[in-house]
This record gives structure tokens, C-alpha cells and sequence, in this order.
């Protein structure tokens, strides 16, 4: 079973002297239901215009993108883009409202997410009170409280501190497993790629195309100086790299 399929798709934005940029060339690729899959790639290669076309955020100029129609998708963006004039229980009850939960379910659900992340003392407190760190982890219990079927995240912790970072890492590899989430995440970073994913699907620069896919087949959890982590990270090195001399299967 598959959550997320996508053929062909193509992207190309027009700058502001009128020049074509092509950002996404014939991306194809399918995302098995409640797995953990990881597009890596270099800053600038197009992987948010990617999630962004995947989310319905951006049109794509051609290809298409499936996911079934009664899923429900969450999102967890680098920045936590919570709403600074509600209260973390607020801002959860806020996404609840975009779905079909019933009210009577609010409670609990807030309740349950906020406590399952560490967060149940600052229910009432205001997204400015709180540290960077605490605000994203608000990000992905807002996204978790929706029990989202398929969670689109871009570089969440790429801008929270290592210490924090791995963290949420762990939180949200125990999400993922309660909630049987399929996961597609956005990274540049191959430790963090493999420490958390099932899959990597690793993107050329733009225009990305998929140059690879490495299946990570050590089990969790994996520490990001593991043995095994390291020689997954040389091998997505040399392929991002461009200089693999990695098996065939490998390449697709
Ligand atoms: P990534 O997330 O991998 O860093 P992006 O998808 O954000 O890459 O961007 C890919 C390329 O497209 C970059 O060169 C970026 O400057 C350009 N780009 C992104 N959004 C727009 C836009 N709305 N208009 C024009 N160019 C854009
Ligand atoms: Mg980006």
C-alpha cells in the first residue's frame, strides 16, 4: 500500500527579469503507507517546492501528485508558525477546527499530544513565552493532534539547536510509531536522514530530479555515530556528491 504516489512532476518558476527557472524535472516516487521517508537534498534544489506542490500549497506545471481522498494531511514547517495571539491548547484546538473531530474530542486529544511530548505545563501559555525548541515541539503536537494520516514535514529542526533537535527527533520517531503516520520529511542533513528514515530519497540540484533511493535497513533506535550511520552517510555522500561508484540498485 502506497500514501503518497507521484508521477512526472514538473516545476519551473519565473523570475523577476523574466528568466525560467526549472526547479523539479520528472520527479516520480511512491511512499509506502506508515513509513518514514526522507528527501535529501542541497539547499536550493526545490525540495519545498516539492512538499509545497505535494501539500497543494504550489501548482505543479505538469505530473500529478495521489494521495487517497479521505487522508488528512499534517504539516510541520521549519519555522513553527504558530499564532502568536493564541495559547498552545488554542492553537491546537485551532487545527482541530479545520478537521471533522467533534468538539467533545478537543480535550482529551490536546491533552493526550501535550503530555506525550512534554508540554503539558505550558498548555496555557503563549507561544512568546516559550523557547524556540518548545514552540516547534507545539508545531508537531499541533500536527500529531489532528491524527493525521499523512505528515508532510520541512526541515523542522533545522533551525533549533543539536541538543533540542535530537530531542524532537526521538519524540517524533515515538509519534510516528503510535500513530502509524505515513512520514514525508524534508532534510539537507544525512545523519538526520538516516537516523530517522526508512527510506532516502536523495535529489539532485535543481532542477531535482531523484537520483537515488537507500533503504536504511539498521534498526532503530540509531545514533548519529553509529557504525551502521556512518556508512549509510558516505555512501548518500558520494551520491550527492555525484561521485558514487554505489552498486546499481542504488540508482533507479
Ligand atoms: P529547497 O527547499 O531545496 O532549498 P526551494 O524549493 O525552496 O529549495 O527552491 C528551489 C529554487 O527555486 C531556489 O533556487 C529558489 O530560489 C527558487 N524559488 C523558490 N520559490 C520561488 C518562487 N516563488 N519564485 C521564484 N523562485 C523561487
Ligand atoms: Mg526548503
Amino acid at each position: 500500500m502506497e500514501s503518497i504516489r507521484i508521477a512526472d512532476l514538473s516545476k519551473a518558476y519565473r523570475t523577476a527579469d523574466g528568466e525560467v527557472l526549472r526547479v523539479l524535472d520528472g520527479i516520480s516516487l511512491s511512499v509506502p503507507t506508515g513509513s518514514f521517508f526522507s528527501l535529501l537534498g542541497p539547499s536550493g534544489c526545490g525540495k519545498s517546492t516539492l512538499l509545497n506542490v505535494v501539500a497543494g500549497l504550489t501548482d505543479a506545471d505538469g505530473g500529478t501528485v495521489a494521495i487517497p481522498d479521505d487522508d488528512r494531511l499534517g504539516f510541520v514547517f521549519q519555522e513553527p508558525r504558530l499564532l502568536e495571539w493564541k495559547t498552545v491548547e488554542a492553537n491546537l484546538a485551532f487545527a482541530l477546527d479545520g478537521t471533522d473531530i467533534p468538539n467533545g474530542e478537543y480535550d482529551r486529544r490536546i491533552e493526550d499530544v501535550l503530555t506525550r511530548v512534554g508540554l503539558q505545563n505550558v498548555r496555557t501559555e503563549y507561544p512568546r513565552s516559550l523557547s524556540r525548541g518548545m514552540q516547534q515541539r507545539v508545531a508537531i503536537a499541533r500536527a500529531f493532534c489532528i491524527e493525521p494520516d499523512v505528515l508532510l514535514m520541512d526541515e523542522p529542526f533545522a533551525s533549533v539547536d543539536e541538543i533540542t533537535a535530537r530531542e524532537l527527533r526521538a519524540d517524533l520517531l515515538d509519534l510516528w510509531r503510535l500513530n502509524e503516520v505515513t512520514v514525508l520529511f524534508v532534510t539537507h542533513d544525512i545523519q538526520e536522514a538516516v537516523t530517522l528514515s526508512d527510506v532516502v530519497a536523495v535529489l539532485s540540484p535543481k532542477p531535482a530530479a531523484i537520483d537515488a533511493t537507500v533503504e536504511i535497513e539498521t534498526p532503530r533506535p540509531r545514533e548519529p555515530d553509529d557504525e551502521a550511520t556512518w556508512r549509510y552517510y558516505e555512501r548518500i555522500l558520494s551520491l550527492l556528491d555525484g561521485t558514487s561508484r554505489t552498486s546499481p540498485e542504488d540508482r533507479r
